[in-house]
């Protein structure tokens, strides 16, 4: 309403389209490997060289699995209840 939008389009995102944050370094240098025949997930930081290997479930997106690799990878603690 009343604003126009200007016609941008972003592909900033594009750039990096599997690299995520490091919990061992702190970079954007993990990538992430799906492998779906086989039902596992890799990560690998090109940064510090940190490399996980771990299941994932069938059709996992590499978000997913990488959600999963940092919950491994602090312990999934879970939070206090009250
Ligand atoms: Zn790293």
């Amino acid at each position: 309403m009343g604003r126009k939008r200007q016609k941008v389009v972003k592909y900033v995102k594009q750039r990096l389209p599997s690299q995520y944050l490091c919990p061992n370094c702190g970079k954007n240098t993990v990538s992430i490997i799906l492998k779906d025949d086989e039902g596992i997930g890799r990560i690998i930081c090109a940064s510090c060289g940190l490399k996980e290997q771990f299941p994932v479930p069938e059709n996992t997106a590499p978000v997913d699995a990488y959600c999963i690799f940092v919950d491994n990878y602090y312990g999934v603690e879970e939070p206090p209840t009250q």
